[in-house]
């Protein structure tokens, strides 16, 4: 199915949030789940921008990198309008209040070191609320309990109109080549089997091109 003439916006990988020059706040997202749809939207014809935070993946796509969610944000609100946006990104939801210049150092005497963090801005929120919003904004569920509910709150807490659930309790999924997940939708939840992330990444470009296809 031919994906021709629409432009789609993918973000995928973590964030690092600067601690001092040589620490940082990350996470385990390897990005493969986000580079196997930002792959498969191009196959499929679409005009794709990557925007990626720190990975080891290759790609000859047009790639944005960056490192921290404020850079993600900026890029992706560069990149609008875009008919698709999906944030496949594992995003930090906490940033260091404050970047020391310099390596923090241990001090005699100190066994604890506090840390301040502030939330950081909802990518997934802000593009679904954006005057250029795209027609179609995906975003991911990555939940260790209640996936399901979990993942249908999201859908209208964050303002998308669909969410690819999975459960990530006990390590399943981050930096795994497979995936399980659930597409929900404000018309009800599919359950797709346990596929290589890019089977699922192909399965989710046909349900788009349904979509388009049927001029919604
Ligand atoms: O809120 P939670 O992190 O569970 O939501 C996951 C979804 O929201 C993913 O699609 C992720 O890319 C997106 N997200 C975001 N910006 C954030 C936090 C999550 O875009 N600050």
């Amino acid at each position: 199915m031919s994906l021709k003439g629409l432009k789609a916006l993918v973000t995928a990988g973590p964030t690092h949030e600067p601690i001092d020059p040589v620490r940082f706040i990350g996470n385990r997202s390897s990005g493969k789940q986000g580079y196997a749809i930002a792959e498969a939207l191009a196959e499929a014809g679409a005009d794709v921008t990557l925007i990626s935070g720190p990975t080891a993946l290759q790609t000859n796509l047009n790639l944005t990198r960056v490192e921290t969610t404020q850079e993600m944000l900026a890029a992706c609100e560069q990149n609008l309008p875009a008919d698709i946006a999906i944030c496949a990104a594992a995003v930090s939801d906490w940033a260091p209040v404050t970047f020391a210049d310099h390596k923090i150092k241990k001090r005699e005497g100190e066994d604890t070191l506090t840390l301040t963090l502030k939330k950081n801005p909802d990518i997934l929120r802000t593009i679904s609320r954006h005057k250029n919003r795209p027609k179609l904004v995906i975003g991911f569920a990555a939940e260790t309990q209640d996936v399901l509910e979990n993942a249908q709150a999201k859908l209208s807490s964050k303002g998308c109109d669909w969410i690819l659930a999975n459960d990530v309790s006990g390590g399943k999924t981050f930096s795994a080549d497979e995936n399980h997940v659930y597409l929900i939708t404000k018309s009800g939840t599919e359950e797709w089997p346990r596929a290589h992330k890019t089977e699922i990444a192909r399965q989710l470009i046909d349900k788009i091109a349904e979509y388009f296809k049927n001029g919604q």
